[in-house]
Formats: C-alpha cells, sequence, structure tokens
C-alpha cells in the first residue's frame, strides 16, 4: 500500500512548523509549501524562516512566486483589508489556490494549516476558517491539525488518513500551548509571531495606499521600489530618498528607463530617484529633498542629476520641515 502524503502549508512559523510535525508523527509523508510574496520581511542572508522550519522537521519544501496575480488581487480584496493593507482572508485563499495546484501535481492525499481557531482576529475566526476553504475549493477538506478537535471532521480523517485522536484542540490567542508543545518536540528555532509581513505595516501600507491611488497599472518594480527608503509624491511624480549607503546602492540599482537619479556633489547626503514627468518643478522638489536630507547646512545647494549617470546639475534651496512634511506620501486605502 503507498504511504499517505499530504501538503502543508508553510509560512516556516511555529504554528506551520508544529502541525507539520503534528502529521509528521501519523507517518504521513508530508511536502511544505510556501508561497513567496513581495511582502515577505526578507532577510539580507541566510535561510529564509520556510527554509529554516523544514530543515528541523527534515521535509522537501516547495517555494512558489506569483507576484502579478498577487498584486491583482491586493489591489482589490474580494474580503477587505484588515487594520492596515492586510487583506488576510483573500490572501489566504489565494495561497491555497496555488497549493490546491501544488498538491494536485505531487499527488497529495490532503492539505493542512497551521491555523489555529481564533488566533487571529480577521482569518482565523470559525467564519472566516469555513470561508476561505470553501473559497479555495477545500469546503471540508482542509484540515488544521493544531485545532482539529475543536473543527468539523474534515474527510483525510473520516478516510481514515488521519487519526483525529492524535490531533489538537488549541484555540485563542496565546501562544503559551504552542511553546509547550515546541519544548515537548525539541523545537528551539522558529520566528517571533508578529512582523513577517508588510502589509501590516502601517507605514508600508501608507506607500503602497498611495502608489495603487497614483497608478492604474503598477508593475512588480514598482512595488519592489516600496521597500527602500522615503516616499514623496507631487500630482504623478514619485520622490524616493534613500536613508542610507546601503539604500542608496539599493535605489541606483533599482532605477527604471525614465527614471533621474539625483546627489550631491559637495556633501555627504542620500541618492533620491525622481519617477514620473520630468519637469522644471518635479526636477526641483527632488534636488530640494536630496538637499534636506544631507549634510549641507547652507542655504543653497548644488545637486547633480540625470539618468543613471550625474550629468547635470541645479543650484536649489533647502526646503524647511514643513514643506518636506507636505510631500508625503498619505494615508487612505483606496476605495
Ligand atoms: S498577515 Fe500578510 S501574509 Fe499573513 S494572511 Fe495577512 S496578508 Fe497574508
Amino acid at each position: 500500500m503507498s504511504r499517505v502524503k499530504a501538503v502543508s502549508l508553510f509560512s516556516g512559523g511555529l504554528d506551520s512548523i508544529l502541525a507539520t510535525r503534528l502529521i509528521l508523527d501519523q507517518d504521513i509523508d508530508v511536502v511544505a509549501f510556501n508561497l513567496k510574496t513581495l511582502f515577505g520581511v526578507s532577510k539580507k542572508e541566510g535561510l529564509s524562516e520556510a527554509e529554516l522550519g523544514v530543515e528541523q522537521l527534515g521535509v522537501p519544501l516547495k517555494v512558489v512566486s506569483a507576484d502579478v496575480e498577487y498584486i491583482r488581487m491586493l489591489r482589490r480584496p474580494k474580503f477587505g483589508y484588515g487594520k492596515n493593507f492586510n487583506p488576510c482572508i483573500d490572501c489566504k485563499i489565494f495561497i491555497l489556490r496555488q497549493a490546491v495546484k501544488f498538491a494536485r501535481d505531487v499527488g497529495a492525499d490532503f492539505l493542512f494549516t497551521g491555523e489555529v481557531l481564533g488566533e487571529r482576529p480577521m482569518s482565523q475566526q470559525g467564519p472566516a476558517l469555513r470561508l476561505i476553504e470553501a473559497e479555495a475549493g477545500l469546503k471540508g477538506e482542509l484540515l488544521r491539525p493544531l485545532s482539529a478537535k475543536l473543527l468539523p471532521e474534515t474527510l483525510a480523517e473520516r478516510r481514515g488518513l488521519v487519526d483525529r485522536s492524535r490531533l489538537l484542540a488549541i484555540s485563542g490567542r496565546s501562544r503559551r500551548p504552542q511553546l509547550q508543545l515546541a519544548k515537548e518536540f525539541g523545537i528551539t528555532v522558529f520566528p517571533s509571531p508578529a512582523g513577517g509581513c508588510l502589509l501590516t505595516c502601517e507605514e508600508y501600507s501608507k506607500k503602497l495606499c498611495d502608489l495603487f491611488e497614483s497608478k492604474k497599472r503598477v508593475s512588480v518594480a514598482d512595488v519592489s521600489l516600496l521597500r527602500l527608503g522615503r516616499h514623496f509624491r507631487l500630482g504623478g511624480n514619485k520622490f524616493v530618498v534613500g536613508r542610507n549607503e546601503g539604500e542608496n546602492k539599493e535605489l541606483m540599482a533599482a532605477m527604471g528607463r525614465g527614471d533621474f537619479c539625483f546627489e550631491l556633489p559637495d556633501f555627504v547626503g542620500p541618492v533620491t530617484i525622481l519617477r514620473g514627468v520630468k519637469s522644471r518643478e518635479s526636477v526641483c522638489v527632488a534636488a530640494r529633498l536630496t538637499a534636506f536630507y544631507s549634510d549641507a547646512k547652507i542655504e543653497k545647494v548644488r545637486v547633480n542629476y540625470g539618468k543613471g549617470v550625474f550629468d547635470r546639475h541645479v543650484i536649489v534651496e533647502r526646503p524647511s520641515r514643513e514643506e518636506v512634511d507636505a510631500l508625503r506620501v498619505g494615508q487612505k486605502k483606496p476605495v
């Protein structure tokens, strides 16, 4: 008889590690599935959280990206946003749909997640769990091992592929039961529970909102730029000012074909990118922002600029704090 095979929706967070371990303990083959989006808090070096997680469990990991489709979903989420720009219900449905395709490809018998009933306000309440699995085409089929005993029996349990009596009944926001379980399993490496998704971050959400409001067609490159720098807008023009040397280099590397870059030849300061119409006014604004965040404390400042090379210059006045703040990107969500 062939062995039972399951796909684990795997973020690398503690809940997904524990759920996977519970299923592995039933002598079931597990493949971890991770959807990499543009909104994960990426580590500059080393293994990703998902990679670290599977390393401890000894299971294979499939990482998939679907950036363009994810951006499309993010612009008009059917079930709305959470506190910031996080469309958690639509996001989970999106990830599950990708996982369903993968599970079919690898011939998995069922899918499971590390979700815990009542752990998160938007996407992990009972009705939301039911909605998510139905929208993903998995009504009655999605197993949540950590809360399974509090939820209706799934198809995998009814078919005897999984022993329900060995699953758990964890619920609520306290992480104590999970931490205790991690101790029992000897699992020591896992990320802290919050902070893994940029869409839950207020500052990042402001930038994304501004981008969606100002552009009909948003590219992966546009979204990638949001991770870098301070963001300002004047009409159709976007200005991104580097916050440190590393970001200055990344901004230069992220420049689009039509973008202008700005820097001060005589003082330590940022690189600024201007994306949009290159009018006298927008060049002046970009130059003044560059001057504001530099070490230059004099009234009139020379700023070099150009398309990838700094072959032109302009002399500008340093703006006041109020002028700079007036250009900062807004906070509204799109309607
Ligand atoms: S927090 Fe981010 S990654 Fe997690 S479900 Fe919400 S939108 Fe998706």
